[in-house]
């Protein structure tokens, strides 16, 4: 078998990756581990920047995201007993974000995919990556697909980052002490827009997918099981959280999936080895306290795109040559604010009185200047994209 992209990873990247491919006339194959049922159920990230819901209209896999997203224009910041409104519409005219999960991006683009004829395929065993320097080609499942360029898209946890010869790749880690206890409650939202709410007692994020379905997440041990988090200890624990200002009542429901994320930023320098390009939390994660992971998912795809269009078409290697320097720049801008938003929000050592102090100091000038309101505006909603 032969393609001109072999894409490991069904996740946004290498779906989006294989759909603007094949809008290019560039062929590939998609091998992912998991049952398509999986991938279209997991539930992640759920807030688009302006630049991604462009990037999928303008793909044409954008229909059901325009209908069914919530165009959200502000977000709340809640704490020492107020709630303070960032609105976009004021600061950053003309940007918002979009709240649409990522399981519903990942099923428009299946279809989209399998809707073209596309070759995507799942529960694929074993996947390898040979010869990345030069002449690539994939194995899985005693078959073997030989390949031009290889697109690594298989996430943090995957086989194309470590095929690449030690030494060559080198990496940048924060790990946070704490995780996130992410909730999807059966519950119309408490709340039209997303609260981002610092408590003594941990952060906590009232989040919404639908008008019926909430998200939310709670600050917990980094060490937390599921198990230590029966349905009612959590409804008290965002209660608590959450009704920390005069008149807001958090409305509770049925809980339908609860999973522990450990909070890391890591970066990859380069994202690329030869034939093999990284994309998405294959070369860099972040925590999710920005909203960025999906979204960086999807600007790196962009930039791998143009690169290999002007491959195939005339041989150039010049943009593939700078994949990596095009994307690390807003990999970093992205780690930066996700580190920023997780320092100002997160209880950190309870004993650390000065610490405590500096965020309350960051948060009372967030909230009432504007050029600081600004920064988190535009971090937030995404700065423009390349190209
Ligand atoms: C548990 C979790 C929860 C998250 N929650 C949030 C959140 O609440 N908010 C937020 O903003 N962001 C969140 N994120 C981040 C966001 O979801 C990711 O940044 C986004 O999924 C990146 O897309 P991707 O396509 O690069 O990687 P992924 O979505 O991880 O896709 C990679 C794909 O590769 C497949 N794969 C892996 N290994 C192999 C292999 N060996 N062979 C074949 N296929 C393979 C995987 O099954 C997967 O389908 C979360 C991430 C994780 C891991």
């Amino acid at each position: 078998m032969r393609t001109q992209v072999g894409i490991i990873g069904a996740g946004p990247a290498g779906l989006l990756l294989s759909h603007l491919l094949h809008l290019r006339g560039i062929s590939s194959v998609v091998l992912e581990k998991r049952s398509r049922d999986y991938v279209e159920r997991r539930v992640r990230a759920g807030v688009l920047e302006q630049g991604t819901v462009d990037t999928l209209v303008a793909a044409g896999v954008g229909g059901r995201l325009l209908r069914e997203g919530l165009s959200h224009h502000g977000i709340e910041l809640r704490y020492g007993g107020a709630g303070h409104r960032i609105p976009f519409e004021k600061l950053v005219p003309g940007r918002a974000i979009t709240v649409y999960g990522q399981q519903e991006v990942v099923k428009d683009l299946i279809a989209a995919r399998l809707e073209a004829g596309g070759d995507v395929r799942f529960e694929v065993e074993d996947v390898a990556v040979h010869s990345p320097g030069d002449r690539p080609y994939l194995t899985f499942g005693g078959e073997r697909l030989d390949c031009d360029v290889i697109a690594g898209c298989d996430g943090f946890h995957g086989v194309s980052r470590p095929s690449v010869p030690p030494g060559v790749l080198r990496t940048y880690e924060r790990d946070y002490p704490f995780a996130w206890l992410g909730i999807l409650a059966r519950v119309a939202p408490s709340s039209e827009e997303l609260i981002y709410a610092r408590t003594e007692r941990g952060f906590a994020l009232h989040s919404m997918r639908t008008p019926e379905i909430s998200r939310f997440y709670l600050q917990v041990p980094p060490d937390a099981g599921e198990a230590e988090w029966p349905d009612e200890r959590i409804w008290a624990e965002l209660k608590a959280r959450l009704e920390t200002v005069p008149g807001f009542t958090l409305t509770t429901g049925e809980i339908i999936e609860k999973g522990v994320t450990p909070m890391r930023g890591f970066v990859t320098e380069p994202m690329q080895y030869g034939r093999l390009y990284l994309a998405g939390d294959a070369a860099h994660i972040v925590p999710p306290t920005g909203a960025k992971g999906l979204n960086l998912a999807v600007a790196d795809v962009r930039v791998l795109t143009e690169a290999l269009a002007a491959f195939f078409r005339d041989g150039s290697t010049e943009l593939l040559d700078g994949y990596s320097g095009a994307c690390l720049k807003r990999v970093w801008r992205a780690q930066h604010f996700s580190w920023w938003m997780t320092t100002l929000l997160h209880t950190f050592d309870s004993d650390d009185d000065y610490g405590r102090k500096l965020q309350l100091s960051y948060l009372d000038y967030v909230t009432s200047s504007d050029a600081a309101a600004t920064t988190l505006a535009e971090n937030y909603v995404g700065l423009p994209l390349e190209g």
